[in-house]
C-alpha cells in the first residue's frame, strides 16, 4: 500500500483518487475551493463525448471513446442523472459537408458506432427546426450531471479509508529521498510515496513551483453561455452542433440540453484576464502577464488576429451570439437568449505557438502532472485514473 497526495478535487482528480483507493492505496485529495467541482468540471456543458473529433490513435481518442462508456456506464450504476440522447452535427454550407464527411469517416476509425450521415428532411426528423446542408446523426453522445458523478466518486475515497479535505491550497511538491512533501498555505506539510496533480487552470504553475517542466502554459479560454428562454426551449430537443473549424480545439458555439433541464447554447472562446476569470471584469495582473510573457501567446496571436477579434464581438454582442445559433436553428433570436454562468478551459499552449492537442502528463521523480486535459477530459475522466494509476507505478518503480 502506498500513501499518495492528489491535488485537485475536480473529476480527474477524483477519479483518480477513487481508482487508487480501491486497490488500497492511502489516499488524501486537497482542493483549494469548498467543494468538489468548482471550476472546469461543474462548468461545462455536461456532455459525454463519442470521441468523434479526436486524431486516431491519440490518448482523447483511445480515452475518450473508452470514457463514454465507462462514464454512461458508471453514472447508471451510482444512480447520476445521464441520458444517451444522441446529438446532431449540422453542416449549412457545402464546405462543411465535405468535413463533416471528413469526421465521419474519423469517427469511423475510432469505432463509434452508429454514426449516421443525413439528408436534411432526415436531419429535421431528429431536430424539427435545424437548417442543413446535411448533418451526421451520433447516437452514442449524452448528457449526464458531471457534479454527480464527482459526488461519488468523493465518496467513495473516503468509503475506501481516504479523505477529501477542501479549503487546502497546494503550493508546492518537492522530491525526497524516501517521499515526496507536499506544501500547503495555513497547514502542516504533507508527506507521501507519490502525488498525482490534476490542478487544471493552476496545472502549469503547481508543476513548475514543484520543479517539473510542464512543457506548455495553460492559457485560460473563457466559455461564456446563455440559457434558452422557456418560449424558445422546444427549438431543440437535444444536441444541435455545428461543424467543427478544424484549426481550433473548441467545438464552436452549439445547443446542450442539459440532463436536469433547460438547454444550454454555448461556449464561445475567449482569452480571459484570469487563469478562473469568468466575467470580463475578472483581472489577475499576474495572469495576464504569466500569458503576455509566453511567446506562444505571441505566435498564437500572428495567425488568430481576426479570429480572436471577432470572438471578443460575439462576447459583447448577444445578437451576434444570436446569429451564430441561428446558423444551426434559424428561428433563435437574441430575445431567446438569457444569460448562464461562464467556464474557463484551461488549455495548455507551446512554446512554439501551438494549442496542445492532446491530453498530456509530465512526470518527475514521484510526481505526476497533469498539464493538459481539455474536453473531452470529463467525459474520459474514469479512463484517465486508469492512465494515472499506471504513471503512478511507474514513478514509484523508478524511485
Ligand atoms: C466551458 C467548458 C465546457 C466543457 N464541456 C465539456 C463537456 O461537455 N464534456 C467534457 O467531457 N468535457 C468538457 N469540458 C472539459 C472538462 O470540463 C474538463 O476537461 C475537466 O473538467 C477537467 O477536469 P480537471 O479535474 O482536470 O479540472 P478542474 O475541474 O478544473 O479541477 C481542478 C481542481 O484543482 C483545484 N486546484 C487548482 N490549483 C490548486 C491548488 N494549488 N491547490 C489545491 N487545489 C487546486 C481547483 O480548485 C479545481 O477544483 C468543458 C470545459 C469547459 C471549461
Amino acid at each position: 500500500m502506498s500513501k499518495v497526495v492528489v491535488v485537485g478535487a475536480g473529476i480527474v482528480g477524483l477519479a483518480t483518487a477513487a481508482r487508487l483507493a480501491a486497490r488500497g492505496d492511502d489516499v488524501v485529495v486537497v482542493d483549494k475551493e469548498d467543494g468538489v467541482a468548482a471550476h472546469q468540471t461543474g462548468r461545462n456543458s455536461g456532455v459525454v463525448h463519442s470521441g468523434l473529433y479526436y486524431s486516431p490513435g491519440s490518448l482523447k481518442a483511445q480515452l475518450g471513446v473508452a470514457g463514454s462508456r465507462s462514464m454512461v456506464a458508471f453514472a447508471r450504476e451510482h444512480g447520476v442523472a445521464v441520458d444517451v440522447c444522441g446529438k446532431l452535427v449540422v453542416a449549412t454550407s457545402e464546405e462543411e459537408v465535405l468535413r463533416l464527411r471528413a469526421l465521419h469517416e474519423r469517427g469511423t476509425a475510432n469505432g463509434i458506432d452508429g454514426l449516421r450521415l443525413l439528408a436534411p428532411e432526415q436531419a429535421r426528423e431528429i431536430e424539427p427546426h435545424v437548417a442543413c446542408a446535411a448533418a451526421l446523426f451520433v447516437p452514442a453522445t449524452g448528457i449526464v450531471d458531471y457534479r454527480g458523478v464527482c459526488d461519488v466518486l468523493a465518496r467513495q475515497v473516503r468509503e475506501s479509508g481516504g479523505e477529501v479535505r477542501f479549503g487546502v491550497r497546494a503550493r508546492a511538491a518537492r522530491d525526497l529521498p524516501d517521499g515526496v512533501e507536499l506544501t500547503v498555505e495555513d497547514g502542516e506539510p504533507l508527506r507521501a510515496d507519490a502525488l498525482v496533480a490534476c490542478a487544471g487552470l493552476y496545472a502549469d504553475r503547481f508543476a513548475r513551483a514543484s520543479g517539473v517542466d510542464p512543457q506548455a502554459r495553460i492559457v485560460p479560454f473563457r466559455g461564456e453561455y446563455f440559457e434558452l428562454a422557456p418560449g424558445a426551449a422546444g427549438l431543440v430537443r437535444g444536441l444541435v452542433y455545428p461543424v467543427p473549424d478544424p484549426r481550433f480545439p473548441f467545438l464552436g458555439v452549439h445547443l446542450t440540453r442539459m440532463v436536469h433541464g433547460g438547454t444550454h447554447a454555448g461556449p464561445n472562446a475567449v482569452l480571459a484576464l484570469a487563469r478562473e476569470g469568468y466575467r470580463w471584469r475578472d483581472v489577475v495582473p499576474a495572469d495576464v502577464l504569466d500569458a503576455l510573457t509566453w511567446p506562444g501567446l505571441w505566435r498564437l496571436a500572428q495567425g488568430n488576429v481576426g479570429t480572436g477579434a471577432r470572438e471578443v464581438v460575439r462576447s459583447a454582442s448577444r445578437r451576434v451570439f444570436a446569429r451564430s445559433l441561428a446558423r444551426l436553428v434559424p428561428e433563435i433570436t437574441a430575445a431567446d437568449l438569457v444569460p448562464a454562468p461562464a467556464g474557463v478551459r484551461a488549455q495548455a499552449l507551446g512554446r512554439d505557438g501551438r494549442l496542445v492537442d492532446d491530453f498530456l502528463v509530465v512526470t518527475g521523480p514521484r510526481q505526476v502532472h497533469v498539464v493538459n486535459a481539455p474536453s473531452p477530459a470529463a467525459t474520459a475522466s474514469l479512463e484517465i485514473a486508469r492512465h494515472l494509476e499506471r504513471q503512478v507505478d511507474a514513478a514509484l518503480a523508478r524511485a
